[in-house]
């Protein structure tokens, strides 16, 4: 007896010294990442949201639950190792005195039956995840696994793990039962079964429990290191993360720059001492550091990515792994108390030190080039992450110091950022073009002239491209009109409205997006804006969601919500058939940003004769045309085009029509039918349209609002090649035609 304690304590304190060790380790290593204050007030501020999400995500595994095997299987190992927490106690009980027994519930049947059928649950839990990891092997599947570039050896060893944890529970339970020394009279199944293999060796089944009883302490504690210096470490810091994490979650507004826990300032801002985005690892706040150790690695963000999906270098997974593997190798560098010690460290550390957080092969970067700019900021992987893992605001982290320190960015965004800030438009067009529109409408469209009347309800936010690209310029004839016809009384700013700063903000370019932003906030309060309705999911979601953080606070509503209510309320009533074949196309801003799914789909239902048949990636799951993250504006070198890959999925339903509600979409995907006719692949009659459109030719109003584009229409190139993003927008002849700036005439 006296040696089993001794063995079993000397192996708890060995092993809660060495995981002590590491943790400690590791909490230097997060504070050495930028202060994050706003998550420690925004937990005070709303602490129910904080304890909610513990008891949601992290008891109630919902997240996980999102996919439903793996998610289950996960569950019942979660919950299995919660309820095994009592065997744990057991077993230092045993350690102790052999007819331990843990009070009061010690004796209960029914807790060695819970405690057993959780063993059980566990072990099928471990045997599903076997399956899954052998089905999906990355040798195997390549870039199609999930798995593929994750840490799979460190993963089999867990799972070998965890069955060890439970057969030697069970063995050391079974033995019980024949000692005599098993507290449960009866429930305990498992253990009753083993109990009835063991009992031929009848007297050596207490040498069988002793033993068991200390290889079941080992495997745990053994585990519990081997955890602390593996993925696996998120069973330990994952509800850290979620109880600080953004709320709702990290979609939709990007934050601001922020430098030594401060919102960066561009008019006071020091070169020599702020922080300019993500530079170096450190420039991480801490709560950018612990994402990086709680990933687990599981692959689900990178099997939803459509930059990796399409062959691109960019995978979110192996982002937040490059910068995991690095901080780590920093470490030594980064916790050296002084010159002198750096000095004195390895030349490995110095050099890893001295390792550029953004470069290619040759200048042994962290993080390539061509993965940073591919992020078309989709948000797939923040919908999927399981622990709340922030990769659109590390990616933006890293955009904006390539854009503002480095002036390192993709060439042909240049012609774009240069446009923003000299003409507010992003294809460098006259203000003067932004109310063309007007003049084909056969009804008086009010523009802003000082304040708006108290008899407009809605600011109608047109945007860029509803302004002066020709495709999106019919769906918001088609939006002006149906307001016209509901009656609904609307203005629009005209030459006074320009960009909202979105492209700028999401290439990383946050003072251009500052710029634009204060610019058109101004312009808001000075008209008196109150209630918007904007037509762009890009423009919706600043507005609404990032204007708030300068001081401008509007009710926004994009356009396919107002239309839908109005249908609704029988302000506007779908009469003419449009006997097709649709399926509709979520934009990521607008579905996955900012959850509005219903709408678009409920107008549609409104359309007598319309079929609407979904993809198979849809609503949250559904899959990017290719243009956000400022990725309109560069070219797609690597890989197939996004909006090829989405167009394939489309035609996969056969559809008549592909509806939208954004105009980014509305052109990338236009394009891509373009590409696909030229070659056959799609029938001429297929057309991209915004749900406004759809609903104007079911509410009859005039041909040239909501009538299908004549067939040499603006619908991307007609030369046969597929047309390049950078290519998107107005017709290129037509804003060269257009523009008078400088920069159109080179
Ligand atoms: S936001 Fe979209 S494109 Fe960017 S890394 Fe995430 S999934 Fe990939
Ligand atoms: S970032 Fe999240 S979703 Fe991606 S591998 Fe890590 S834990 Fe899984």
């Amino acid at each position: 007896m006296a040696l089993r304690i001794i063995i079993g304590l000397v192996v708890t304190v060995a092993a809660a010294a060495i995981a002590g060790r590491r943790l400690w380790w590791l909490f230097r290593l997060g504070r050495t990442g930028q202060p994050a204050p706003e998550r420690v007030q925004a937990l005070r501020e709303h602490p129910a949201a904080g304890a909610e999400t513990q008891v949601t995500e992290v008891i109630g595994q919902r997240r996980l639950l999102q996919w439903t095997v793996p998610g289950v299987a996960h569950a019942l190992t979660f919950w299995g190792f919660i309820v095994l927490i009592l065997t744990i106690i057991e077993a230092y009980g045993d350690l102790f005195s052999k007819h331990f027994a843990i009070p009061l519930i010690g004796t209960w049947a029914w807790v060695g039956f819970i405690e057993d059928l959780f063993a059980v649950a566990v072990l099928a839990g471990i045997i599903t995840f076997a399956i899954i990891r052998l089905a999906s092997d990355p040798k195997r599947e390549g870039r199609r696994s999930r798995f593929s570039g994750s840490h799979t050896g460190a993963a089999w060893l867990v799972l070998l793990g965890i069955f060890l944890v439970i057969a030697t529970l069970l063995i050391y339970r079974g033995a019980q039962i024949n000692t005599g020394d098993f507290p449960y009279p009866h429930g305990a199944f498992a253990s009753q079964i083993v109990g009835h293999w063991l009992h031929p060796l009848g007297a050596a089944n207490s040498g069988i429990e002793t033993t068991f009883i200390l290889l079941q302490l080992a495997v745990i504690l053994a585990f519990g290191v081997f955890v602390t210096y593996s993925k696996h470490l998120h069973i330990a810091i994952a509800p850290i993360n979620v109880l600080f994490a953004r709320r709702p979650n990290g979609l939709g507004p990007l934050q601001p720059m922020r430098s030594n826990g401060k919102v960066l300032d561009f008019e006071e801002a020091d070169p020599d001492e702020d922080v300019f985005g993500i530079g170096k690892v450190e420039d991480l706040s801490w709560k950018g550091m612990l994402d990086l150790a709680t990933c687990t690695e599981c692959g689900r963000c990178q099997s939803q990515c459509p930059a990796w999906a399409t062959g691109k270098p960019l995978s979110p997974k192996m982002i937040i792994l490059e910068l995991r593997d690095h901080a780590f190798a920093k470490a030594p560098y980064l916790l050296a108390g002084s010159d002198e010690a750096r000095a004195a460290l390895p030349e490995s550390a110095r050099a890893e030190a001295e390792r550029p957080i953004i470069g290619d092969a040759d200048a042994h970067g962290v993080i390539d080039p061509d993965e940073l700019w591919a992020c078309t900021n989709c948000g797939a992987c923040v919908e999927e992450c399981p622990v709340d893992i922030e990769h659109i605001d590390h990616i933006t982290g890293m955009r904006r110091h390539q854009v503002l320190v480095e002036s390192a960015f993709p060439a042909e965004a240049a012609t774009m950022l240069r446009n923003l800030e000299n003409k507010g438009n992003p294809w460098g067009m006259g203000e003067s073009k932004r109310t063309e529109w007007i003049g084909e409408l056969d009804f008086e469209v009010p523009v802003v002239d000082g304040v708006i009347g108290d008899d407009v309800e809605y600011l109608f936010w047109v945007g860029c491209a509803g302004a002066l690209e020709d495709r999106a310029k019919r769906t918001t004839k088609a939006i002006a009109q149906l307001l016209h016809t509901a009656g609904v009384n609307f203005a629009v700013l005209g030459p006074a409205e320009t960009c909202t700063g979105d492209p700028a903000r999401r290439m990383g370019n946050e003072f251009v997006y500052s710029m634009l932003a204060q610019q058109n906030i101004e312009t808001l309060n000075e008209v008196g804006a109150r209630k918007i309705v904007a037509s762009c999911p890009h423009c919706f979601n600043t507005i609404a969601r990032e204007y708030p953080q300068l001081g401008g606070n509007y009710e926004v509503i994009h356009h396919t919500q107002l239309l839908a209510k109005l249908v609704a309320d029988g302000k506007l009533t779908p009469v003419t058939p449009i006997d097709e074949k649709i399926t509709y196309h979520d934009p990521c801003f607008l579905g996955r940003h900012n959850r509005v799914f219903t709408p678009p789909r409920e107008i549609m239902e409104q359309v007598p004769g319309v079929q609407a048949q979904e993809m198979h990636r849809c609503k949250e799951r559904g899959f990017c045309c290719g243009a956000g993250g400022a990725r309109m504006w560069m070219e797609e070198r690597i890989g197939k085009r996004i909006n090829i890959e989405r167009i394939d999925e489309a035609l996969g339903t056969n559809p008549d029509t592909i509806s939208t509600g954004c105009p980014y979409c509305l052109v990338m995907l236009g394009d891509a039918v373009a590409a696909k006719k030229s070659t056959g692949e799609a029938k001429e009659s297929l057309e991209v349209v915004d749900v406004a459109q759809l609903l104007a030719r079911s509410v009859q109003v005039p041909a040239t609002i909501g009538a299908p584009p004549a067939a040499d229409s603006a619908q991307g190139n007609s030369s046969g090649e597929e047309p390049g993003p950078a290519q998107a927008g107005p017709d290129a002849a037509g804003a060269a035609e257009h523009a008078d700036g400088p920069e159109n005439q080179a």
